[in-house]
């Protein structure tokens, strides 16, 4: 009787999950796993919002292998020394694990490959399971280069490569007696969580996209930039925990074409972007990817600057919207993501790392290589060709949410000012103004402005 053991990361799905395929077609009996890495907490990176969230994917991933006969196992500890544990329980010659690509990823990788090597058992990482197109596989023509660092190129090779074919869910899993599971956690009780955070696992990302296939794919081209209208597909949450298949999203919008399904792939195309620069130099989750000789202002100077944007008080209503929902729902839109970066890291002149840290303390979509490369692009020091450019949080609001209706969805002290008043509140009569609990801004758009060009060494305008 051959057993495998299926080591489940970031892909905590039954449908395309090509680590299960392989397992199932090669051995008698699986035996699918999950540890829960102590690593990650002691890195600060199991916040409450994406334990929630983490907490759901489990449940339902363990209720969909036990409506197929298996089960989940659950342990908790450093991967290795759990898989091993493992492996040593059940007699399993093989273990079925994606690739990875974060410097974690990578690190887990060879400690499995050490580790089970001195058991003499085989690891079989399997690429293409966590993006569309794995990282590496396109790389720039011309030798050198092992990966693109500009998008345009990166969407045009990534577009003509082939992506393979989804693989649907098994019908039944068999899975070796034995080996005990810690509970299924739960998200109930759990401190700190957002109000609003959306709820996890494959059922729940599976009924969304059908929904949003149906509703919103087709007009995704003319409203993803619209904040008040929330016409982005929310999948990102399930994109980054894998219970949603990014290769089988990338073939079904294909399949359903149009502007608004192209437009949606791209996107899609962004997140493998981001990966394949990380998986080639993992430092960019720490250090500036192109160096800008930047000297941010950081926690020492500029303080109450940093905590009136964490807590959504600049007094700049969009940004400060923004600001809010994150805390409220553990999820930003993407405009907003942008603005309030750019007025964090260019009007502010603050250090990137301390609104990425930020934002990974709150997104239940908080992912290293989608979070600190789009900080980086927005701080200048990424893959941004003009890393100079700063957004106007003003023009942003007017151009976004030209009647204010974002705003005032999340800041219901100004909810009595109309139209896009609510944008300007300083340009309010005093007496009038006084009537509004709502501060003034931290500061003004062109002393910041004065600012980041000084520091950068500009002296023409942007
Ligand atoms: P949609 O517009 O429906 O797009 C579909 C999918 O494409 C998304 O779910 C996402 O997986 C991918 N995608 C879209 N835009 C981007 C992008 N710019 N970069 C990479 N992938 C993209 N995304 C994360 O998943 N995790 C993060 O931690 C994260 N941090 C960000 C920080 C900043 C400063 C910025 C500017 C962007 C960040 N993004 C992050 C990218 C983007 O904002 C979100 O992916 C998107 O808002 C999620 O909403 P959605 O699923 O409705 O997106």
């Amino acid at each position: 009787m051959s057993v495998s053991v299926v080591l489940f990361t970031s892909d905590l799905r039954l449908h395309d999950h090509p680590p299960l395929h392989a397992a199932l077609a090669s051995a008698d009996e699986v035996l699918p796993l999950f540890v829960l890495d102590e690593g990650i907490e002691d890195a600060g990176f199991g916040v409450p919002n994406r334990r929630a969230f983490l907490a759901d994917c489990l449940r339902d991933l363990d209720a969909g292998l036990r409506d197929r006969g298996g089960r989940l196992v659950i342990r908790s500890g450093e991967p290795a020394e759990e898989v091993c544990r493992i492996v040593t329980e059940t007699g399993a010659r093989d273990v079925h694990v994606a690739a990875g690509v974060s410097a974690h990823a990578q690190r887990r990788e060879e400690r499995l490959r050490t580790a089970l090597g001195s058991q003499g058992c085989r690891l079989h990482v399997h690429d293409a399971v966590i993006t569309a197109v794995a990282p590496g596989a396109v790389i720039p023509s011309g030798g050198g280069k092992d990966h693109f660092a500009v998008f345009t190129p990166y969407f045009r090779r990534w577009s003509g490569a082939q992506v393979r074919s989804p693989f649907g869910a098994p019908r039944t899993v068999r899975v070796p007696e034995g080996p005990a599971s810690a509970a299924v956690p739960s998200r109930a009780g759990l401190p700190g969580v957002s109000a609003g955070l959306a709820e996890g696992g494959e059922s729940e990302g599976r009924k969304r996209f059908a929904g949003w296939r149906r509703h919103g794919l087709g007009r995704y081209e003319t409203r993803h930039d619209d904040l008040a209208g929330d016409g982005t597909s929310r999948l990102s949450p399930h994109l980054h925990f894998g219970t949603l298949s990014p290769t089988e999203l990338v073939h079904r919008a294909r399949a359903a074409g149009g502007p608004g399904a192209d437009a949606f792939v791209r996107q899609l195309c962004w997140r493998d972007f981001h990966h394949q620069v990380l998986a080639a130099r993992p430092s960019a989750a720490r250090t500036d990817y192109r160096s800008q000789h930047d000297r941010w202002r950081t926690e020492r100077s500029a303080a109450d600057e940093i905590t009136a944007w964490q807590e959504g008080r600049t007094g700049y209503p969009v940004v400060d919207a923004a600001m809010r929902q994150l805390r409220h729902e553990g999820w930003m839109h993407n405009r907003g993501r942008l603005l309030t970066a750019s007025f964090l890291v260019k009007t502010l002149y603050v250090d990137w790392r301390i609104g990425a840290r930020h934002f990974l303390d709150l997104l239940v979509d908080g992912d290293i290589a989608n979070n600190q490369l789009n900080w980086q692009w927005m701080a200048g020091t990424g893959t941004d060709s003009r890393p100079n450019r700063v957004l106007n949080p003003v023009l942003q609001a007017k151009r976004y949410d030209p009647d204010g209706a974002y705003v005032r969805r999340w800041l219901p002290e100004l909810a009595g000012l109309d139209g896009g008043a609510v944008h300007e509140p300083w340009k309010l009569r005093a007496a009038e103004r006084a009537r509004y609990d709502y501060p003034e801004p931290v500061v003004g758009l062109a002393e910041g402005l004065a600012r980041f060009k000084d520091a950068r060494g500009i002296d023409q305008g942007l």
